[in-house]
């Protein structure tokens, strides 16, 4: 028997963003990414493109739906149809977001004029370095000086449409390959040159301990330099991905509903594109998932089941498979969904 739950009021409350991710293939093998150890494949995320006609689909079936992130797993551009979708987004007043993440290397030009002619409305570029040299070091198999031509184009079709869109962001992971002060300070005045915001991330690398960290907080505005000293120092964990089930669930490219952008070897066993988002958001697994999140429930047999302890529904609630929920748990730091 499955987990059954009591719906409330609130459950039917609807997201206006969604996470809709438009790829989980890439071209690049970054050191950590799972995508490069085959890990997702493995897993619940799989090989795919969205397609537009899912896409389409979706926006018409949901028009409460006002913003959708396509970027988290693979590489946004690799996807074949991604004109046709820019451009429907446009015409449905949908605004898309690839905050997440993309690499920049391969865009085609039909595509580079479409973000500027349909206003896609941010895009994150993920740059380690402003050299070849310390870029390919995490990015392996990237070309960072085509990054940057794409980038010049994309801003020569700014100028000739007059638009400020999309807006765009250098994404630079402090990591040992990245750390040198003078790429730092390349590559912060190369972003202005390229009108780009920069902002610097923690690496998911644990034990990463930086060299000459007052320089390194003086030159890129971070607080804490590791996720280790980050959590040690806050009490909270670095970037709240779990929030994202009240505010942005996400949803897998073949429709299958992940929640957060963290998932990668479960799912809440719901197919958005088959049963439409609220019913997926309303599926027992899933407001379970909120339920313990937000500590209205507390599951009696943690530490986490493992799938094959004979636990009932449970296989389908990726949270208690999950490092964050732990520490949700045990430090008792849940989620007040009336402050999101
Ligand atoms: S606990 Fe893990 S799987 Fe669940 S929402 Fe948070 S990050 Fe995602």
């Amino acid at each position: 028997m499955g987990i059954r739950i009591k719906l409330f009021k609130k459950d039917n409350i609807l997201p206006s963003s969604i996470d809709l991710e438009s790829s989980t293939i890439c071209q690049l093998k970054c050191r950590l990414c799972g995508l490069r150890k085959k890990i997702y494949y493995r897993g619940s995320v799989g090989a795919g493109f969205l397609k537009f006609e899912h896409f389409k689909e979706f926006i018409n079936r949901n028009r409460f739906i006002k913003h959708i992130e396509l970027s988290n797993n693979g590489e946004v551009f690799l996807n074949p149809e991604l004109s046709k979708i820019i451009k429907y987004a446009y015409s449905e007043k949908v605004s898309l977001t690839a905050e997440y993440g993309v690499n920049f290397n391969t865009v085609s030009d039909e595509v580079l004029e479409a973000l500027v002619k349909y206003k896609f409305e941010k895009i994150s570029i993920a740059i380690d370095g402003a050299s070849q040299e310390t870029y390919s070091k995490y990015r392996i198999g990237g070309d960072f000086n085509r990054v940057i031509d794409n980038i010049r184009k994309l801003n020569t079709y700014k100028k000739k449409y007059e638009s400020v869109y999309p807006k765009l962001w250098w994404q630079y992971v402090l990591m040992q390959s990245s750390e040198d002060v003078s790429e730092i300070k390349k590559a912060k005045d190369l972003a202005k040159e390229l009108n780009m915001s920069i902002f610097f991330k923690l690496t998911y690398e644990k034990g990463y301990i930086p060299n000459n960290p007052d320089i390194l907080i003086a030159e890129t505005g971070l607080k804490y330099l590791n996720r280790e000293t980050f959590t040690k120092n806050t009490k909270s964990l670095y970037a709240n991905m779990c929030q994202s089930l009240w505010n942005k669930p996400y949803i897998n490219w073949d429709g299958r509903l992940l929640g957060c952008c963290y998932v990668s070897q479960n799912d809440f066993g719901v197919n958005v594109f088959e049963i439409g988002i609220e019913n997926a958001l309303k599926s027992a697994n899933y407001v379970y998932a909120k339920r313990l999140l937000s500590g209205k429930i507390a599951y009696k047999d943690y530490p986490i089941p493992s799938p094959t302890n004979g636990c009932k529904g449970q296989k389908r609630i990726p949270c208690l498979y999950c490092i964050r929920y732990k520490y949700i748990f045990e430090n008792k730091s849940f989620i007040n969904p009336k402050k999101l």
